[in-house]
């Protein structure tokens, strides 16, 4: 005969290990972004960038940052999402991601960058942080805080219409999109590599933009001030793509091109609101 006490304690184990499934997955789904929302978020985001910060409006400069653009994103590990690229019309040198598939390169950037794949080799990074969806898990992060922090009622009111606790504007402001880890950093810096060779470029611009860049002006450049320290990173990256050194295109016409267009344009007025977009 069994014994019923054993019984109930299989049975009782069994109820709470359901129980623990499923909070569980209750969890995750409050906190996961879905990828229309990271859209929406981006969306909003980029909105308010495109209000503080002035936009280069020349098309055949944003043709070919767009071009170029798709090649990586084509050879990208997402490319079911739609990206933009805008260029900035600011002397800093920068570059920045939201999440949903919006890049930002500043004017500056493409001015310091000598050969193409220098300047790949950024953009390359920039759409590896969407891909690896960095922005998406900063939100996240920030939506267990908000838990944490006692704002429960709030958070499910959010995660239902996807607007009330979680603006796109707010979060850029707060700095959510664009502080990253030091390892998503890495990983952007990787994934990136690896994107710019599959798409036919030299990966060894990466390495010898952000050396030029740490002897220009170190961590006062704008773009290193929340990475890893220059050096450590054009180290890893060189050590990456070791093996293909000697592949892939450095420059091209077209690239030439449009540093000498923009070198005619009248100089920017320097950005007040800067302080975010890093
Ligand atoms: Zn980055």
């Amino acid at each position: 005969m069994k014994n019923p006490s054993k019984i109930s304690n299989l049975k009782f184990l069994f109820f709470s290990l359901i129980l623990l499934i499923c909070s569980q997955a209750v969890l995750a789904g409050i906190f996961t972004l879905s990828q229309q929302q990271e859209i929406v978020l981006g969306a909003q985001a980029a909105t308010q960038v495109e209000r503080t910060q002035q936009v280069l409006n020349d098309t055949e400069t944003t043709k070919y940052v767009t071009e170029v653009g798709q090649r990586l994103v084509s050879r990208s590990q997402r490319s079911d999402i739609p990206y933009r690229f805008r260029v900035i019309n600011s002397k800093e040198v920068n570059a920045f991601a939201l999440p949903g598939g919006f890049v930002y390169i500043n004017r500056g950037l493409i001015e310091q960058a000598d050969t193409e794949n220098e300047f790949i080799g950024v953009l390359a990074h920039e759409v590896s942080h969407i891909v690896a969806r960095h922005s998406a898990e900063q939100v996240e992060k920030s939506r267990k805080a908000n838990l944490i922090l006692g704002g429960a009622g709030l958070l499910l009111g959010g995660a239902r219409n996807g607007r009330a606790l979680f603006n796109g504007a707010q979060l850029l402001t707060q700095g959510v999109f664009l502080k990253f880890s030091r390892d998503a950093e890495r990983e952007a810096d990787r994934l990136g590599a690896k994107t710019m060779f599959d798409a036919g470029w030299n990966p060894q611009g990466m390495v010898s933009f952000f050396q030029k860049l740490a002897q220009r002006g170190g961590s006062n450049v704008a773009f290193f001030s929340t990475h890893p320290s220059p050096q450590e990173r054009y180290n890893n990256i060189a050590d990456l793509t070791k093996a293909w050194v000697n592949k892939g295109s450095i420059d091209s016409k077209q690239f030439q091109a449009i540093k000498t267009r923009i070198a005619s344009f009248p100089k920017p007025r320097n950005s007040n609101n800067r302080q975010q977009m890093r």
